[in-house]
């Protein structure tokens, strides 16, 4: 099978604009061309009133792994997507913020918890949707934790009581995943991956 080549595979990736802009932040012009500035090498939406260029970029998420001896510590959420459904403690980090201090105040707005920040644990590149996630693993200092607004409840799991079908999103799964079994392996150090589109799932109504 002919591979993908690397400039065809980029170029797929850079646009569409996310979230779509449609007047110029700078003048607020609604003259946007999508188009390769001089020196650039891919299209970028261009205001044709005052020549600024939008560049877009991917939004990290960070957060952690809280960990209490052999427990760790989820968050049911209380907000969309995925209400009701488990994750760790993550959100997008703010400008001039650090990657720990985001991780840290994600984990005391979402569960109300004090953390010390231990090592980078998992990377995972979504370029479909422009984000990166990177998640700590943490030590929880106390156990004086519980729902902040965006949680409708915290608990502590050990590895036989998580709630694997009811994981809020693939990136927290597969960081829990690798955790237990790196864990177990006595394996754990950083790991990088990448999550693409999910394909979508087999049309089995009989058609045909
Ligand atoms: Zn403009």
């Amino acid at each position: 099978m002919a591979a993908e080549s690397p400039s065809t595979a980029v170029r797929s990736t850079a646009i569409p604009a996310r979230p779509p802009i449609k007047y110029c932040s700078a003048c607020g012009s609604d003259r946007l061309d999508l188009r390769v500035p001089d020196g650039d090498t891919l299209p970028r939406l261009v205001c044709a009133a005052c020549a600024t260029i939008h560049y877009q970029n991917p939004k990290i998420v960070v957060g952690c792994l809280p960990e209490f001896g052999d427990q760790v510590l989820l968050c049911r959420r209380a907000i969309e997507p995925r209400h009701g459904l488990w994750t760790l403690p993550a959100g997008f980090l703010e400008n001039s913020e650090t990657l720990s201090a985001g991780a840290v105040r994600e984990t005391l707005e979402e569960a109300n918890a004090r953390v010390v920040i231990g090592d980078l644990y998992t990377i995972i590149s979504l370029p479909h949707i422009s984000q990166i996630y990177m998640m700590f693993r943490a030590r929880l200092v106390d156990l004086d934790f519980g729902p902040g607004p965006e949680s409708l409840e915290v608990h502590l799991f050990h590895e036989d009581e998580i709630p694997w079908e009811e994981m809020a999103f693939r990136t927290i799964g597969r960081t829990l995943r690798n955790y237990f079994l790196d864990r177990k392996l006595g394996t754990l150090q950083t790991r990088v991956s990448a999550l693409e589109r999910k394909a979508p799932r087999p049309d089995l109504s009989g058609a045909g």
